[in-house]
């Protein structure tokens, strides 16, 4: 493999010191080379360590909550210090979930060194140019911490790294930082770290937007700081030397360079039966891989000659193919297609229309729920009348999933609405030709189309009802019966079924480059990644002098904010436009920190209104009062609007860095 160990120009292996309580834990470095990237791993099996810490990085999702603290501190920390024991001072640190979230107070404290200057003063800084994508759809997958722990592990780091208190350290990773019972979560860390948050789906945009609603107190959901990428996969990995050349002929070497405008027009030019017979020699290659891997499998288990006989001749690379290969999670529903055996044995072994599953999948080793949906699995697949038809293949990884997703004509995915943020494995078709048969969750609520693939459910959430199980389960097989096994097999004259054809070309066409890392990586790159280091390098300029401003602000705010009100509203309405004017007692606060808006929600669902009003004068009074004005159309009647101040300082992002809001009622 292309890895090595990284080593100091004297030719030492460069290690890192990280302080856990009571002692050090010594970190070896190694470098891979991905591409063009460098990939670093950091490692705790070095001999300098006791042997218990020697195996701190040897498993991810091994141990309790103490193991995980202590590898994030590692991961966290030891990350940002490597990339610093390298030289490397990158603008953009890109948090991918929360378990990276120390890095933002490793950035901070180094900063602090360079410029002397406060933590407050260099997190203020440094956040803008960190960006956190959560990828999480429930609370429960956020890494939590007691305060106990976090005291233990951090808070010498807190009082003598970062000059803060333990309070304050806490007060990052809470909702609310006077409770002292409150656990630490890395989530909210990342937040108050980062300088942009982003979901990995529009829906999973929305689903964090409620997640992290009790970070922003007062503000409506819809304005929650959190956008979203939606993933995309490297098509070069995903694709078959077949699709390759296919794409090639279509579309040139370079497609998957630059942003692939012309793809969709190129794929469009593919003629029915370039692209079936593309697709008949895919599937029979998938045939033929599985039945060898199978008769490996049966045979290296000690079958029969004639079991390891049977599967070398199991399925007709002519028939259809449906594969189904993930995590074996409860939340996915694996055995959402065997909820009726019988009626899926029916399905798959009608002569005039036979079809034959592939199945692929692993369980955590500690959830025995997900191990107890694979032996249902397993069980099912034994049957003598059954066996013929369907087959699980074991080992499931990234190679497995490479074959599966070149030669399947349908991909399944059911999972639980809205748990899925994303997923990535349906993704990996579409350069393939494969068609995705899918739950409106995660990248398929908003890929899907009517003529380029099959949708399940009916974009609501249920919880875990079992009767919505049970109807979607129903829905799954009418759907398979009534319409992708008939379109499959309803030929023209030449043996093409036309209608999938268009199907197929339709989903490669529209959604390979929608759905690829190009896109994804633009994405990122236009939206976050040059934006941060623009604001980054601004802020860190002349010693940080812009994060003391932002402090400086931020500690005027804090005098003044409880003193705030609004006082008199006057509604003039003339020439079909309401002029509203509203009076606000600012007490000396300068009115150039704050901004005041007029806001009305949306109608039907239609985007909500924010408008600022400007400052029109002093008020004569004591208040320290301004009158500040907007003008609106007068469709809507004048109650509709309500005004709200919220700080304001050039270039910081509110709500993300400062939540405070303050409404006129
Ligand atoms: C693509 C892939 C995944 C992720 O698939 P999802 O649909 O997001 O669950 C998981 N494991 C392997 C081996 C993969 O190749």
């Amino acid at each position: 493999m292309p890895i090595t160990p990284l080593r100091q120009p004297n030719g030492e292996w460069l290690r890192l010191e990280i302080a856990l309580p009571g002692y050090s834990v010594w970190l070896r470095a190694w470098q891979v080379q991905v591409g063009r990237v460098k990939l670093y791993l950091l490692d705790s099996n070095d001999a300098a360590n006791f042997p218990a810490h020697r195996g701190i990085t040897s498993e991810l999702y091994g141990g309790g909550p103490e193991l995980r603290l202590k590898q994030e501190m590692l991961l966290g920390i030891g990350g940002w210090r490597l990339l610093a024991a390298l030289g490397i001072k990158p603008d953009v640190c890109h948090l991918n979930e929360g378990h990276a979230a120390f890095a933002v107070l490793e950035r901070a404290r180094s900063f602090m060194q360079e410029i002397k200057q406060p933590f407050e003063v260099a997190l203020a800084a440094t956040r803008a140019g960190n960006l956190f994508t959560t990828h999480t759809a429930v609370a429960a997958g956020f890494d939590r911490f007691t305060p106990a722990l976090i005291e233990q592990y951090l808070g010498h780091y807190a009082t003598d790294e970062l000059g803060i208190s333990l309070h304050d350290l806490l007060a990052l990773g809470r909702e609310n930082s006077n409770d002292a019972t409150e656990s630490f979560n890395m989530a909210y860390l990342a937040i108050r770290g980062s300088g942009s948050v982003n979901g990995v789906s529009r829906l999973h945009g929305k689903v964090s937007r409620h997640l992290f609603e009790s970070l922003f107190p007062h503000w409506p959901e819809d304005e929650v700081p959190v956008g979203h990428v939606t993933n995309g996969v490297h098509m070069p990995t995903w694709d078959s030397a077949a699709a390759d050349e296919l794409w090639t002929k279509a579309s040139g070497k370079d497609r998957w360079l630059g942003k692939s405008e012309t793809l969709e027009q190129d794929i469009r030019r593919v003629s029915d039966d370039t692209l079936w017979q593309f697709r008949l020699a895919t599937s029979k290659s998938l045939v033929e891989y599985a039945r060898e891997r199978l008769a490996q499998h049966y045979a290296a288990a000690g079958a029969s000659s004639e079991t390891v006989e049977e599967a070398k001749h199991l399925f007709d690379p002519n028939a259809l193919t449906l594969g189904f290969a993930r995590r074996f999670a409860t939340y996915k529903r694996p055995n959402l297609l065997l909820h009726d055996p019988e009626r899926l044995l029916r399905l798959l072994s009608n002569p005039q229309r036979p079809v034959q599953l592939i199945i692929a999948g692993k369980a955590h080793p500690a959830d025995l729920a997900g191990k107890a949906l694979i032996q249902k699995w397993i069980q099912f697949i034994r049957r003598p009348d059954v066996r013929p038809h369907a087959i699980f293949l074991s080992d499931y990884d990234m190679h497995l999933t490479g074959r599966l997703v070149q030669g399947v004509d349908v991909w399944l995915n059911t999972p639980r609405r809205p748990w899925e943020a994303c997923g990535t494995s349906g993704m990996k078709v579409l350069v393939n030709g494969g068609i995705n048969l899918s739950e409106l969750d995660g990248w398929w609520a908003e890929a899907f189309v009517p003529d380029l693939g099959w949708a399940l459910g009916d974009g609501q959430e249920h919880g875990s009802d079992p009767s919505w199980d049970a109807a979607e389960a129903e829905a799954l097989y009418e759907r398979l019966e009534r319409e992708v096994i008939p379109e499959f097999y309803t030929r023209n004259e030449k043996g093409i079924p036309t209608a999938w054809v268009a199907r197929m070309r339709e989903s490669m066409a529209r959604l390979t480059p929608q759905f690829s890392a190009n896109r994804a990586v633009c994405e990122y790159t236009e939206q976050h990644y040059l934006p941060a280091a623009i604001a980054c390098q601004s802020r860190v300029a002349n010693k940080g002098a812009f994060g003391k401003q932002m402090v400086d602000w931020r500690h005027s705010l804090d005098q003044k904010w409880g003193t705030l009100n609004f006082g008199e509203v006057k509604v003039a309405t003339r020439d079909g436009k309401h002029i509203i004017e509203v009076q606000v007692g600012l007490h000396g606060l300068d009115p150039k920190a704050v901004r005041v808006e007029l806001y009305a929600d949306g109608i039907k669902d239609g985007p909500l209104v924010r408008l600022e009003m400007t400052c029109l004068h002093p008020l004569a009074d004591e208040s320290g009062g301004y009158a500040f004005s907007a003008t609106v159309p007068a469709t809507r009647p004048p109650a509709d609007y309500t005004a709200r101040v919220m700080p304001r300082c050039d270039g910081v992002a509110i709500p993300l860095e400062d939540p405070r809001i303050l409404w006129q009622r």
